[in-house]
């Protein structure tokens, strides 16, 4: 991820010389390869302005610190501006409820769901020794029931058992009912996405959020999607109260802009990325080593 926009990058470098202040020339120059480096990033254009703009402002203003060259400086700048519009600092899953904590897993169809929930229930159980259970509310395709029954085996966790034409509500409420029961400390609930943003997937999402009043609602989304990964979380966000986001297919992804138009759009912290199809190729998200990586 990011290699493009790493390259690219450094020619913004290079276009800035000598010693001393920053001069507004040699900004506009750099600020202009910056905005070219980011879309050809695929990062939504709306976020691109306001990233370019707020770099540009800090530039002007810019004190250079003895020890730095202007290129060096106007890269300082540019790396505290990815981290921020990255998010900052890494945000933790919160389980802190009386449990069971229900995640909710929202997205469009191929995103990586299932495969992320697998993941997750892996993180959950290895690392943080928890009791993981997991249900499916796919009703529609019986392939996608099937899917997580295989990854929970894998990983070794409880599955509620669900079947195609079943309520969707019901069997999220009636595995709530369950978890609780189990004393288990996690619920993790998959939902069926469409391959396109549509309203019936919607409401029912909106549903299923307010059966089970999830302390975790995670907006999974393909990386490789780029600009198209921006509006999706739009949609999703505008119908679900979004506390995350997680990134998949980042190894298959060269640009990375959806990680910087995702977190903007949505307000919701990137929280993981999928690195790889297998159960352990899930990776926390820290805005600062991202940003870090991208600049080289
Ligand atoms: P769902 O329809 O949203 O539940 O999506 P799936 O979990 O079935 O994933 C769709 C496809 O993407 C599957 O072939 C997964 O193996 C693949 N996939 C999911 N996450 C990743 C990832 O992080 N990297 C790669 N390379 N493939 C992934």
């Amino acid at each position: 991820m990011f290699e493009n926009l790493t390259s690219r990058l450094s020619r913004v470098l290079d276009s800035i010389r000598g010693q001393g202040r920053l001069t507004e020339e040699q900004i506009n120059t750099a600020a202009r390869e910056l905005r070219m480096a980011l879309l050809e990033a695929d990062v939504a254009l709306p976020v691109v302005k306001r990233f370019v703009e707020e770099v540009k402002r800090k530039a002007l203003g810019a004190e250079i610190t003895q020890s730095l060259t202007p290129g060096q400086e106007f890269l300082r700048i540019v790396q505290r501006e990815l981290t921020a519009t990255l998010g900052g600092k890494a945000e933790p899953l919160n389980l802190r409820q009386q449990p069971p904590a229900v995640i909710l897993m929202a997205g469009l169809q191929g995103s990586g769901k299932t495969t992320t929930t697998g993941k997750l229930a892996r993180l959950l159980k290895e690392h943080e020794k928890k009791k993981v259970m997991l249900v499916s509310c796919d009703v529609y395709r019986p392939a996608a029931i099937e899917q997580l029954l295989i990854l929970a085996g894998q990983v070794g966790v409880e599955v509620y058992p669900s079947a195609v034409g079943q309520d969707p509500v019901a069997i999220a409420s009636a595995a709530l009912a369950e978890a609780k029961k189990q004393y288990a400390d996690v619920l993790i609930v998959d939902t069926a996405g469409r391959t396109t943003v549509d309203e019936e997937m919607m409401r029912e999402i909106a549903a299923l959020h307010a059966a089970v009043k999830p302390v975790e609602t995670l907006f999974v989304v393909d990386s490789m999607t780029g600009q198209d990964a921006a509006k999706t979380a739009r949609a999703f966000a505008d119908r679900v109260p979004l506390t995350g986001v997680v990134l998949t297919k980042v190894d298959g992804d060269a640009r990375g802009g959806a990680a910087l138009s995702v977190r903007e759009v949505t307000g919701a912290p990137i929280k993981f990325l999928g690195v790889g199809e297998k159960s352990d190729k899930l990776e926390v998200f820290h805005p600062d080593r991202i940003a870090s990586r991208i600049l080289g």
